[in-house]
């Protein structure tokens, strides 16, 4: 079966772009465009792995993936974080959210689906060793 990737992102055009490269990996793609939804999507879809847009207004990428692992259900789904922030401590910062990973924007069309490849076969190792 096609891995399912939930992909969460505020911007019309990233939304569409990332949809685009996912899709061509021969990934399932499920788009949510803010938070609520991401967390709404998530417990009817059960993706294999969430890639989240940091910035995203009222309900910001740490303040959902906090949400994400408060709930049983929701809580061992990896999540990947997209983000353009510059500053040295954001990666940190997003680890420390729950984050498994960090994606840096702009996102490289050439790159980016199978860097999103390689956190579900990270994900399927760790699963394979418990
Ligand atoms: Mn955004």
């Amino acid at each position: 079966m096609k891995p399912r990737i939930l992909l969460v992102e505020d911007n019309e055009n990233n939304r569409y772009l990332a949809e685009f490269l996912l899709k061509r990996e021969g990934l399932v793609v499920d788009v949510a465009v803010n938070g609520k939804e991401a967390l709404d999507l998530a417990r009817r879809k059960a993706p294999d792995l969430v890639v989240m847009d940091i910035q995203m207004p009222e309900m910001d990428g740490y303040e959902t993936a906090t949400e994400f692992k408060r709930e049983a259900a929701l809580a061992e789904i990896p999540l990947v974080g997209v983000s353009s922030f510059a500053m040295a401590g954001d990666r940190a910062k997003a680890l420390k959210a729950g984050f498994v990973g960090y994606i840096e924007k702009p996102i490289n069309p050439e790159t980016f689906g199978r860097e999103v490849s390689l956190f579900l076969r990270v994900r399927d190792e760790n699963s394979t060793v418990r």
